[in-house]
C-alpha cells in the first residue's frame, strides 16, 4: 500500500521537527518545507537520508508547488518567539496571510486536510481566565505583538473561510506555550532563556515583577494532541496546552532549584503588551479528542534540561541577541 503523504511547513523548527519525527515513525511520506529563517536544519538532519523524507528549502509566502497526491498539510511555518517576530514583523504577517493562502489553495487543489498552528496569542492580554475557545480576545492590533497576533487571527479567519466557502477540510489548533528539546537556547522565550542562563551561571532575567503567569506544555503531549485533532472530524478551534499555571517568578525559582545554581534572579523591564495571565481551558480537547497532557512540568523540565546539558559547550554559550 502507498504511504499517506503529509506536507509539514516550518519543519526545521521546534514543533515542526517533532511532528516530522512522529509522522515518519508512523510510516508516512513526509514532505518538509522551511526557509530556515528561525529554524535549524540540524533539527531534521537525521531524517534527510531516509527514503520517505524530502526537504524543500522554500519560503512559503511564494507560490508553493508539491507534485503528486497529498493527504494532509500541517502548517507550522511562522516565527513564534516574541524576540523573533519583533525582529521580522513583516515576514511574520506575510507567512500567516500569504503563506496560509498559498497552502489553503494547495489543500483545495489536492483535496488534502489542512491543520493550522494557531496560538493562545489570539486571545491577546485576556480578560477571561482561563481562556475558552469562545473567548474573542483582547488584542492591540497596532501594538508590538500585533504583527503576530493579527497574523494568526487572519490565518484562522482565512482557514474558516476556505472551509465554509470551498469545503476544504480544516483543523485549527490553538497552541499554548510549549517547550522541550530543540528549542533554540537563544530564541528569547522564557523556557530556554532561564535554562540557558542557569547552565551558563548567569542571573535569571525575570521581566517585570514576575507575577504574570504562563502554563507550559511538554512537546510530546502537544504532538499527541495535534495528531488527535488532525485525525478528528472537528473543524472549530481547539485549545491545546497544559492548564498547570505558574508565575514567571516561581518558574525562575523552580529552574534554579533544579539546576542547583547559585545564580540570582534579576528583574528587567516588562515588554509592552506582555499578557498578564495565560491558562488554557482544555474541556473541548478532553471531550472531543479524549486528550489531556500527561507530562508534569517537573518531568518535562528535567527532560529538557538533560537535552540542553547534552549540547556541546560552544552551543550553550553561542549568543545571537
Ligand atoms: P520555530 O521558530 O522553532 O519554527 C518555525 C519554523 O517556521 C522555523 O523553522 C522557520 O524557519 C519556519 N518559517 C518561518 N517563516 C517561514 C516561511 N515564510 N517559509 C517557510 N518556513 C518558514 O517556532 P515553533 O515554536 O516551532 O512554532 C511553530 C508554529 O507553532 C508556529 O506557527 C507558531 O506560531 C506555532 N505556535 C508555537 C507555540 C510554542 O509554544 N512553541 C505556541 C503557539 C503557537
Ligand atoms: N520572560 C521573562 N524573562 C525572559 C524571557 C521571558 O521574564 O528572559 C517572561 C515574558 O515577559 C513573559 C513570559 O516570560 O511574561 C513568557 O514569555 P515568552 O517569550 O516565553 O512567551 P509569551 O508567552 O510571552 O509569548
Amino acid at each position: 500500500m502507498k504511504p499517506k503523504r503529509v506536507l509539514i511547513t516550518g519543519a526545521a523548527g521546534f514543533l515542526g521537527s517533532h511532528l516530522c519525527d512522529r509522522f515518519m515513525a508512523e510510516d508516512y511520506e513526509v514532505i518538509a518545507m522551511d526557509n530556515l529563517i528561525t529554524g535549524n536544519i540540524e533539527n531534521i538532519e537525521h531524517l534527510l537520508p531516509l527514503p520517505n523524507f524530502t526537504f524543500h528549502h522554500q519560503d512559503i509566502t511564494n507560490y508553493v508547488h508539491v507534485s503528486g497526491d497529498l493527504d494532509y498539510i500541517l502548517h507550522f511555518a511562522s516565527p513564534a518567539s516574541p524576540v523573533d517576530y519583533l525582529k521580522i514583523p513583516i515576514q511574520t504577517l506575510k507567512v500567516g496571510s500569504l503563506g496560509t493562502h498559498n497552502l489553503l489553495g494547495l489543500a483545495k487543489h489536492k483535496n488534502a486536510r489542512m491543520l493550522i498552528a494557531s496560538t493562545s496569542e489570539i486571545y491577546g492580554d485576556p480578560l477571561m481566565h482561563p481562556q475558552t475557545e469562545d473567548y474573542w480576545g483582547n488584542v492591540d492590533p497596532v501594538g508590538p505583538r500585533g504583527v503576530y497576533d493579527e497574523s494568526k487571527r487572519f490565518q484562522e479567519a482565512l482557514t474558516m473561510a476556505y472551509h465554509n466557502f470551498h469545503g476544504v477540510e480544516t483543523r485549527i489548533a490553538r497552541i499554548f506555550n510549549t517547550y522541550g528539546p530543540r528549542m533554540r537556547l537563544n530564541d528569547g522565550r522564557v523556557f530556554p532563556a532561564f535554562i540557558g542562563q542557569a547552565l551558563r551561571g548567569e542571573n535569571l532575567t525575570v521581566f517585570g515583577n514576575g507575577k504574570q503567569t504562563r502554563s507550559f506544555c511538554y512537546i510530546d503531549d502537544l504532538v499527541n494532541g495535534i495528531h488527535k485533532l488532525l485525525m478528528s472530524d472537528y473543524s472549530e478551534p481547539v485549545n491545546l496546552g497544559n492548564p498547570e499555571e505558574i508565575t514567571i517568578l516561581n518558574f525562575a525559582n523552580e529552574v534554579l532549584s533544579l539546576t542547583k545554581g547559585k545564580n540570582k534572579i534579576i528583574h528587567k523591564e516588562l515588554p509592552q503588551n506582555d499578557p498578564k495571565k495565560r491558562k488554557p481551558d482544555i474541556s473541548r480537547a478532553e471531550k472531543i479528542l479524549g486528550w489531556s497532557p500527561k507530562v508534569s512540568r517537573k518531568e518535562g523540565l528535567e527532560k529538557t534540561l538533560d537535552y540542553f546539558n547534552s549540547l556541546p559547550e560552544n552551543k550553550l554559550f553561542k549568543r545571537e541577541h
